[in-house]
C-alpha cells in the first residue's frame, strides 16, 4: 500500500463517488467489485500494479457487520492511505480548538487552548509520533502550559504516545480503572501521573472550560468524552467514525451510546472531532444515526 504521506492521485467515478484507482510514482492501485452494505460501499478487490506488472492482488472477504468495531474500517486502509495527507499540522476547527492532521499513522490528536493551559485528547500511536505532535502543539499554543492529556480509552494505539507527555505538571486523565490499564501497558512511572475520572469533571484552561464525561461504553469501559462548551466541540475516540473521504456510514452501537450522552448532558454540539476519520458536523452525526435506524427499525410491540 502507498505509504502514508506519500503523494498520490486518485480516479473517482463521478456518479457513484467510488474510488476506481489511485496512482503513486511507483504503483497503480485499482479498486474493483464494489460491494454495498446499507449506505457504505467498499471494494472487494484491490489490485496493485507496477507499470503493467501485477504486484499484488487482494480479495477482501470481510463483510461489514452491525457490530463491527470502528477499527475494522481501518482495514483495508486504502481509503485513508491513498490520500496525500500533507505535512503534520494543526487544523483550526473553532477558536482555540484544533485537530492534528497529517500524522504518519493517520490518527488525529485533538487539543483545546485556553489563556493559560492546553488540554490534549489522546496520544496515538507511539512515543515518536506523540513527540512530534507535542512539539506542534507547543508551537501552536506558545506560552501555554500543557496541563491535561485526556485518554479517550486505554486501547494501546490511543495511549502508546503517553510517555512523551508524562512530564512535570501534566495530568493524565483516564476513565475508571484506566490507571491500571496504563500501568500494564506503559509502566508504573507513567501510571503514577494518571488521575481517573469517574464522574463528570471540568477542566479550566483559562477562559475555556472543558467538560470530561466518563462513559462505560461497549467498546471500552473506561471511555472519556471531552466537550468544549464555548466552541460546541465534542472530542471522542472510536464512538463515531466518518471515513476520511466517502459517504457517511451508519453509526455502530457506540454511536447510540454517544447520542445518549449528548442528550443526557443536553450538550449543544456543532462539531464532533474523532481520533479516526474526518471531523463531522452534528448534521452528519444525525444522518449516521438515521441510517442506523432505517437499517434496524425498533422492534414493534406485540
Ligand atoms: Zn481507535
Amino acid at each position: 500500500m502507498p505509504l502514508a504521506g506519500q503523494p498520490a492521485s486518485m480516479v473517482i467515478e463521478r456518479s457513484s463517488g467510488q474510488v476506481q484507482s489511485a496512482k503513486t510514482a511507483a504503483s497503480t492501485y485499482e479498486y474493483a467489485d464494489y460491494g454495498s452494505k446499507q449506505d457504505f460501499k467498499q471494494p472487494k478487490q484491490i489490485t496493485v500494479k507496477n507499470g503493467d506488472k501485477l504486484v499484488l492482488q487482494w480479495t477482501i472477504h470481510a463483510q461489514l457487520t452491525e457490530h463491527v468495531d470502528a477499527h475494522s474500517f481501518d482495514l483495508p486502509a486504502g481509503y485513508v492511505e491513498i490520500q496525500d495527507q500533507g505535512s503534520l499540522r494543526a487544523t483550526l476547527i473553532a477558536p482555540g480548538t484544533y485537530r492534528v492532521d497529517g500524522s504518519e499513522s493517520g490518527y488525529h490528536t485533538g487539543f483545546s487552548v485556553g489563556s493559560h493551559s492546553v488540554a490534549i485528547y489522546d496520544a496515538p500511536i507511539s512515543t515518536a509520533e506523540a513527540a512530534k505532535v507535542k512539539a506542534l502543539i507547543e508551537q501552536t499554543a506558545p506560552g501555554r502550559k500543557l496541563a491535561y492529556l485526556v485518554l479517550s480509552h486505554s486501547h494501546r494505539d490511543h495511549i502508546a504516545g503517553t510517555p512523551s507527555y508524562a512530564q512535570e505538571g501534566v495530568q493524565i486523565l483516564a476513565g475508571k480503572d484506566g490507571k491500571l490499564a496504563v500501568e500494564r501497558q506503559l509502566g508504573a512511572a507513567v501510571a503514577s501521573k494518571v488521575v481517573e475520572v469517574t464522574q463528570a469533571r471540568e477542566l479550566d484552561l483559562g477562559g475555556r472550560s472543558i467538560s470530561i464525561y466518563p462513559l462505560a461504553s461497549s467498546h471500552a469501559s473506561d471511555m472519556l468524552v471531552a466537550y468544549d462548551k464555548s466552541s460546541q466541540t465534542l472530542f471522542q475516540g472510536d464512538l463515531f467514525y466518518l471515513p476520511e473521504i466517502g459517504p457517511i456510514p451508519p453509526v455502530f452501537d457506540v454511536g447510540l451510546e454517544l447520542e445518549q450522552l449528548i442528550k443526557q448532558g443536553s450538550l449543544q454540539v456543532q462539531q464532533l472531532v474523532g481520533v479516526h476519520g474526518r471531523s463531522g458536523s452534528l448534521q452528519e452525526f444525525q444522518k449516521a444515526l438515521e441510517l442506523r435506524r432505517a437499517a434496524q427499525p425498533p422492534a414493534e410491540k406485540t
